[in-house]
């Protein structure tokens, strides 16, 4: 099975117009979480994801954006975003959004397979250091885990005592890159494909990934899109500036 791997959109449709353009045939598609927030397009964002993608988990802006938990937890900049985009969300939208399941969730024919937003164990905890997500392997019994939520490419392996991060290492620049890793049977992996929306590892570029069971392969992509309308919207719609200033940066 191909499976499609698109997270953290944050409500940015030309970054996934484009992921969605430049991705190889796949049988499903996987929404990882945060759908909407931070970006100026979430109705249509909500929309597309919803007709595309074949499973979902929810992130925090989703459950923020749509009154499931307050934004106690968010720093000003999210919870300026996460207001503003609670009131562009039409009924449809906010309902869509509060029906999609906490993590981890499994997908028929992917029995080895847990697609999360945080962590395996915490929808909300950010896997970034290197302990952090080998604390994870050492204790989980489904060998391949994706999932979203620190915006970072990449993630981290366990195979026998030694534990290391992934680092795709695509080629830099502004064209469309992709790299391709291979999991081994024998080890056991925590797979972040990349923000779709609001990348924060340094590279402006869309990131999705795609993963192949029978190949046991994954596929890292970086993608260019349209940056100056993405940005245009967020200040159409008078977010704070700085939402669009970090997008071409990647930070
Ligand atoms: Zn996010």
């Amino acid at each position: 099975m191909r499976v499609l791997l698109l997270s953290d959109i944050h409500a940015n449709l030309q970054a996934l117009e484009a992921c969605l353009e430049v991705a190889p045939g796949h049988d499903i598609a996987v929404n990882l979480g945060d759908v909407v927030g931070y970006g100026g397009n979430p109705n249509e964002v909500v929309e597309r994801v919803r007709q595309y993608c074949d499973a979902h988990v929810r992130g925090n802006h989703d459950r923020a954006c749509s009154g499931l938990s307050d934004l106690s937890s968010f720093n000003p900049l999210a919870a300026l975003s996460a207001f503003w985009t609670r009131r562009a969300l039409t009924p449809e939208s906010i309902e869509w959004l509060r029906t999609l399941p906490r993590g981890p969730v499994t997908v028929a024919g992917l029995d080895h397979v847990q697609f999360v937003h945080g962590s395996p164990s915490d929808e909300d905890e950010y896997l970034l250091a290197v302990t952090d997500g080998l604390t994870k392997l050492l204790i989980s019994t489904v060998p391949l885990s994706f999932f979203g939520h620190t915006h970072i490419q990449g993630g981290f392996s366990l195979y026998g005592d030694a534990g290391s991060e992934i680092h795709p290492f695509l080629e830099a620049g502004n064209g469309l890159a992709r790299n391709e890793l291979q999991l081994l049977n024998t080890a056991k992996y925590l797979i972040n494909p990349g923000s779709v929306g609001q990348p924060r590892d340094g590279d402006w570029r869309a990131a999705c990934a795609l993963y192949d069971s029978h190949t046991s392969k994954v596929t890292f992509y970086r993608v260019p899109y349209d940056l100056k309308r993405a940005q245009k919207r967020i200040l159409e719609a008078a977010l704070p500036s700085r939402l669009a200033a970090r997008l071409e940066f990647g930070r």
